[in-house]
């Protein structure tokens, strides 16, 4: 139930990935990246797991340093995420096989450089140091450009973004990279994905609903994307992201080569056609970014507090970081995003303000019925 995919194999260190490559599996470590020890664990229990590929957060230095002693004896390749410290690849490179950069994050550092002398530098560092490239597109974090030339289409945006990207690329000879476009949404997933293989068949993608949350709706979510872009041949490799405990990222892995194995024997599962309506709960999946690590019980909290609001069409983001926390949760009509000692509180785009761990809750659920009533 797999078409034969159309894309180009590129090679990711020992990896094949595209063409009539298997479809990789891959992960991310959700530990502190300095936390050698713990980052390590997480590395092999996902290689334990089954993985193809495991990506790790940099954002210092020190996370640079770290990631030299984590890749020591490590047999699964590794895969950095540069975010918004894109000068960040050159201390990583010998380390990694893949370094992903993401479009929208270039604009944080040197103002004065254009978005091509990033990328050409970002390729020069990869060809030196034999790495592939993913080139990480958001539709949390676009790039400011695409939201002026396409005011109110995200999708065309994000499009727009990667497949011009890819020719960034291309110009520079550069050929082993794959694309990703992730979002919360898995409808805008399928959209965003089956638009961009229209126009790049030949470019390899990387399949991934971000922030899709808990089980088992996370895996709900993220099952819908994948069943329906798989089944058109579209996803060379694919990530599953969950919110769940550090001992239980394999679980990422299981997943996603539950959905490929469903998919590939005509297993699917219907969607029932009420999936959307009411309560929607995005939570990110959790990296080495989060500062405080009461954000996945804050996350579960947050699920069985709202348990009496299911039936309204009101959608909750939770997410771990000041990263990605504030730009991710625009789009939800109530965001939480954490901080080492407090949670901000977001209606739609406008901050309510910050509380400590122990009154967010409370703070919610004022905003919440506030919103129901308003609705009401
Ligand atoms: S929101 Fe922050 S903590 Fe959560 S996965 Fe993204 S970068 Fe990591």
């Amino acid at each position: 139930m797999i078409p034969a995919r159309k894309t180009r194999t590129i090679r990711i260190g020992p990896l094949r990935v595209g063409g009539e490559a298997p479809i990789a599996v891959q992960s991310m470590a959700a530990t502190r990246t300095q936390d050698i020890a713990a980052t390590r664990g997480q590395v092999e229990r996902l290689q334990a797991a089954g993985a193809d590929l495991v990506r790790v957060a940099i954002d210092s230095p020190k996370d640079a340093e770290a990631l030299k002693e984590i890749a020591e004896g490590i047999h699964v390749p590794l895969s950095v995420d540069l975010q918004e410290n894109y000068r960040m690849a050159e201390a990583v490179a010998p380390f990694v096989a893949k370094l992903r950069y993401n479009p929208g994050h270039l604009h944080h550092h040197e103002r004065t450089k254009s978005t091509e002398e990033k990328v050409a530098w970002i390729v020069d560092v990869a060809r030196r140091h034999d790495c592939a490239i993913r080139i990480g597109v958001n539709a949390g974090s676009i790039a400011p450009e695409y939201k002026e030339r396409y005011p109110g289409d995200n999708v065309g945006a994000i499009v727009a973004c990667a497949v011009e990207h890819c020719a960034l690329l291309d110009g520079m000879d550069f050929p082993d990279f794959v694309v990703s476009i992730k979002d919360s949404d898995p409808r805008l997933v399928i959209d965003a994905n089956t638009r961009f293989a229209e126009a790049r068949p030949d470019v390899p993608i990387h399949l991934g609903v971000t922030e899709a949350g808990m089980p088992p709706e996370g895996i709900i979510k993220t099952r819908i994307a994948f069943e329906q872009l798989l089944s058109r041949g579209i996803g060379d490799t694919l990530r599953v992201s969950l919110t769940v405990p550090f001992d239980d990222k394999g679980q990422e892995i299981e997943v996603g080569r539950q959905i490929i194995d469903d998919v590939s024997n005509g297993r699917f599962r219907s969607v029932p056609p009420n999936f959307f309506d009411g309560l929607n709960i995005i939570a990110c999946p959790s990296c080495s970014r989060v500062e405080n690590e009461k954000f996945i019980d804050l996350a579960e909290d947050v699920k069985r507090m709202t348990e009496d609001a299911k039936e309204h069409d009101i959608t909750i983001a939770v997410m771990g970081c000041r990263v990605n926390g504030p730009g991710e949760t625009d789009d939800a009509d109530l965001g939480l995003w954490c901080g080492p000692k407090t949670v901000n509180l977001k209606k739609g785009e406008a901050t309510v303000g910050a509380f400590g761990y122990d009154e967010i809750l409370g703070q919610m659920r004022v905003e919440l019925d506030r919103l129901i009533a308003e609705r009401t």
